[in-house]
């Protein structure tokens, strides 16, 4: 198998995770699952949902959307390195940076799942049609679907921002790294 290199200008962000993929053949038969999304910032309502993920697949891909239309409040670099650190170490869970289509990134990391995660049944229409749209891209991508635990149904990085924003305590919605960054970069 030849080896995978970096998406262009995304060297250092996905170096990790492609040297890594030099050891995955076609034959594999790990299932490798795709947590896509824009993690600006990691909530832990995302955080749960990748513990549950790392306990179902061989392999668990957070990959972190550069979506510059979103106008994130943290770069690439800050999202990846926030997301790293409110992980820890959970063995089976990479984190990789991403500015292609979902269905090709999906295709270069072998993975057969993209998952993501619903809260409401507000969040249904819109993943909804992001699922059909990634299955009309990549067939053998089956899009997947998991709930937070209870506490988490509400939290979004939207509203965290917004609290923060306004001098609320986030604590319990994220990491202590996470609320750090967001005082550092909105007082
Ligand atoms: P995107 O811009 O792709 O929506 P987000 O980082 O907001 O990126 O969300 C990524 C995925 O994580 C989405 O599927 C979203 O529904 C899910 N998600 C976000 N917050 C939570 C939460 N508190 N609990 C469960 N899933 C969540």
């Amino acid at each position: 198998m030849p080896p995978l290199t970096p998406a262009p200008g995304l060297a250092a962000s996905c170096r990790t995770v492609c040297y890594d993929c030099h050891i995955i053949h076609p034959e594999t038969t790990m299932t490798i699952a795709i947590y896509p999304g824009t993690f600006d910032p990691i909530t832990n309502g995302h955080t749960d949902l990748i513990q549950r993920a790392a306990r179902i697949f061989d392999r668990v891909i957070v990959a972190i959307a550069a979506n510059p239309k979103k106008a994130p409040l943290f770069t690439l670099a800050e999202r990846i390195a926030l997301v790293e650190g409110a992980l820890g170490t959970l063995p089976n869970v990479e984190v990789c940076g991403f500015d292609s289509l979902l269905a090709d990134f999906a295709a270069a990391h072998r993975a057969t799942v993209i998952l993501r995660g619903l809260r409401a049944v507000s969040d249904f229409e819109y993943e909804f049609q992001l699922a059909g749209m990634n299955r009309r891209l990549a067939p053998n991508v089956e899009t997947m679907f998991l709930t937070p635990a209870e506490t988490y149904t509400f939290l979004s990085s939207s509203l965290v921002k917004e609290v923060a924003e306004l001098g609320g305590d986030v604590s319990a919605f994220v990491a202590d790294k996470v609320m750090a960054a967001l005082h550092n970069r909105l007082r």
